[in-house]
C-alpha cells in the first residue's frame, strides 16, 4: 500500500506522499542520535514546558486536527476532537508527573546507599495504527520524551498527514527537531530500522502479524519491544447489573470509533436471566444509530477507514452465517453510496467452533452468547486467544470479586465499559501482547533500571 491520504466516505484520494529513500531514512536516525546526546541532559521541567505547550497547540487547533482524522480515516468529527483533547492531557499529566514517576528510589541494603535510577534509553522506535491516529502517538510520545529518550515514528501508510501534524504540533512545542521525528516509510522498512544500532527500542500497536514479525526482529537483535495488538474484550452482563445503563454503555464501547478499537466491546456475554431483555434493547439502539458523513454533527457511525477492513469485516460475518450463526441486524456493506460504510450488525447464536467465537472483528459488529450463570461466562469470557479488556457488570459483590481475580485480561472494568486512563497502565496478555504503555509501569518499559550500590 503506498503512503497515501484516502478519503473513507468518499473513496477520494487527497493527497499522496513519496516514501524516504534509504538514504533519507538514514539522515534522520543520525539526526535522532545526534540530538539524544544533548537531550537526554535537558532538565525535566524544561521538558515539561514544551509539553505543555504542545497541550496548548492541542487545545488550540482541536478542531483542525480532529478533521484532519477525520478525512483520513473516517471517525465522526466529534469524537475526532475529543480524540486531540485526550492527547492534550496525557502531554500535561507527564509533563507534571514524569519526575515522580522517575525520581530515584531508595533501597535498604548492606550497602550504605543503594538505590534505583531511571536512565533513558535512547531512540526508540513507535509503529502505530490509524485507528487512533493521534491518541496512539501520544500516548507513546509523552511519556517517552519526558524520560529523556527520542522518538521516531512509523505511522500507518494511510494516516500520513496525521504523522505529519503530530512532528510539526512537538516542533512548534519547542523540542528539538531531533527529538521526536516522523518517518513516511512502509512496513517493509521497519526490520531495518530495528534493526539499525543506534536504535535501542520499538513498540508497536498493531495487528498480530505485525507483532510478531517486529518482535522477531527485535529478538533477533536482542532489543526491547512492547506490543499493543488486538483484541476480542468480553462484555459481561449479570442479572444484577443495571440493564439501561449496560446496553446504552454497551452501544458506546461496541461503536467507539466505528468499531475500529482494540478495547471495543465485542463478545457481548449475557446471562440468560436478562439475555433477551438486553436483546430486544440493543436492537432499538442499533436502529437509531445514524450512519453517515463522519464531519456532520449528528453522525454515529461514519466509514471503515479502508476498503480492506470493509472487505475483511464482511466476509468475516458473512462466514459466520453460513457457519451457522443468526443475523438479528445489519450484514451487508451500504452498496448505496460510496465509501467503505458498513451497517450496525449483530450475531447470536454462534455456534461452537463458528469463527466469530475467536476473531476479532474490527467494525460495527456484537457477537452475542448466552450464558447460564457466571462460571459460564467467566468461562466464555476466557475461551478467546485474546486477554487486552474485559467488562463486567454485576452489582453481586462476589460476583465482582471472580471477574477481577478469574478473567485473564490486562484490565478489568466493572459497571464501566474498558477505556485507558492516562494515570493507569494499559496493555494486554495472550495474544493482544506483552508490556504497557501508561501510567508508572509504561513510563519505565523503555528506561534502563541502573541500580546504584555505594560501600
Ligand atoms: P497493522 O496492519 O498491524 O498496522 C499497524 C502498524 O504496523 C502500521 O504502521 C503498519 O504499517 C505496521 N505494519 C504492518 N505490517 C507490519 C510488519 N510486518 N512489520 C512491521 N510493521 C508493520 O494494524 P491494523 O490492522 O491497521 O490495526 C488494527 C489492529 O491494531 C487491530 O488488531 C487492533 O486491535 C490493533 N490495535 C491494538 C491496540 C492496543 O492498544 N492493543 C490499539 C489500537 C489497535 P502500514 O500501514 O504501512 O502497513
Amino acid at each position: 500500500m503506498g503512503i497515501a491520504t484516502t478519503n473513507p466516505a468518499t473513496g477520494e484520494v487527497l493527497q499522496t506522499f513519496e516514501s524516504l529513500s534509504d538514504r533519507d531514512l538514514d539522515t534522520k536516525i543520525a539526526h535522532a542520535q545526534q540530538t539524544f546526546l544533548s537531550y537526554r541532559a535537558v532538565p525535566r521541567v524544561q521538558k515539561a514546558v514544551w509539553l505543555n505547550r504542545a497541550a496548548e497547540i492541542l487545545e488550540t487547533e482541536r478542531d483542525r486536527f480532529g478533521k484532519l482524522m477525520t478525512l483520513e480515516m473516517g471517525k465522526p468529527l466529534k469524537a475526532a476532537i475529543a480524540e486531540v483533547e485526550k492527547c492534550a492531557s496525557v502531554c500535561r499529566y507527564y509533563a507534571e508527573n514524569a519526575s515522580h514517576l522517575l525520581a530515584d528510589v531508595s533501597v535498604q541494603t548492606d550497602a550504605s546507599h543503594s538505590f534505583i535510577r531511571y536512565q533513558p534509553l535512547g531512540i526508540i522506535l513507535a509503529v502505530m495504527p490509524w485507528n487512533f491516529p493521534f491518541w496512539q502517538v501520544f500516548r507513546f510520545a509523552a511519556p517517552a520524551l519526558m524520560a529523556g529518550n527520542v522518538g521516531l515514528l512509523k505511522h500507518a501508510s494511510n494516516v500520513p498527514q496525521s504523522a505529519l501534524a503530530i512532528e510539526e504540533i512537538l516542533h512548534r512545542a519547542g523540542f528539538p527537531t531531533g527529538a521526536f521525528q516522523t518517518l513516511l516509510v512502509g512496513a517493509d522498512k521497519v526490520a531495518a530500522i530495528v534493526a539499525d544500532d543506534r536504535v535501542k527500542a520499538a513498540t508497536l500497536t498493531g495487528s498480530e502479524p505485525a507483532g510478531m514479525s517486529l518482535a522477531a526482529t527485535a529478538g533477533k537483535h536482542l532489543k526491547k519491544v512492547v506490543l499493543e495488538l488486538g483484541g476480542s474484550d468480553p462484555f459481561i452482563v449479570m442479572p444484577s447489573a443495571d440493564l439501561e445503563t449496560a446496553v446504552s454503555t454497551a452501544v458506546t464501547a461496541r461503536m467507539i470509533n466505528n468499531g475500529q478499537s482494540c478495547i471495543a466491546a465485542k463478545r457481548f456475554i449475557l446471562a440468560d436471566a436478562i439475555a433477551d431483555d438486553f436483546i430486544d434493547r440493543l436492537l432499538d439502539k442499533y436502529r437509531a444509530l445514524k450512519i453517515g458523513d463522519p464531519l456532520l454533527p449528528d453522525t454515529d457511525i461514519g466509514p471503515l477507514a479502508t476498503p480492506g477492513i470493509l472487505n475483511d469485516l464482511d466476509q468475516q460475518v458473512k462466514t459466520s452465517v453460513q457457519q451457522g450463526a443468526k443475523l438479528l441486524i445489519g450484514g451487508e456493506p451500504l452498496h448505496d453510496r460510496p465509501g467503505n460504510f458498513y451497517p450496525p450488525t449483530i450475531l447470536s447464536e454462534i455456534p461452537v467452533g463458528c469463527l466469530a467465537e475467536h476473531d476479532e472483528f474490527f467494525g460495527p459488529v456484537a457477537l452475542l452468547f448466552r450464558v447460564p450463570d457466571i462460571d459460564a461466562a467467566i468461562q466464555r469470557a476466557n475461551n478467546s486467544p485474546f486477554g487486552l479488556g474485559a467488562s463486567a457488570w454485576t452489582t453481586d459483590l462476589k460476583e465482582r470479586d471472580r471477574f477481577i481475580e478469574e478473567i485473564e485480561s490486562g484490565s478489568v472494568f466493572i459497571n464501566s465499559m474498558v477505556k485507558s486512563d492516562v494515570r493507569l497502565p494499559f496493555g494486554g496478555i495472550k495474544r493482544s501482547g506483552y508490556g504497557r504503555e501508561l501510567g508508572k509501569e509504561g513510563i519505565h518499559e523503555f528506561v534502563n533500571i541502573k541500580t546504584i550500590w555505594e560501600k
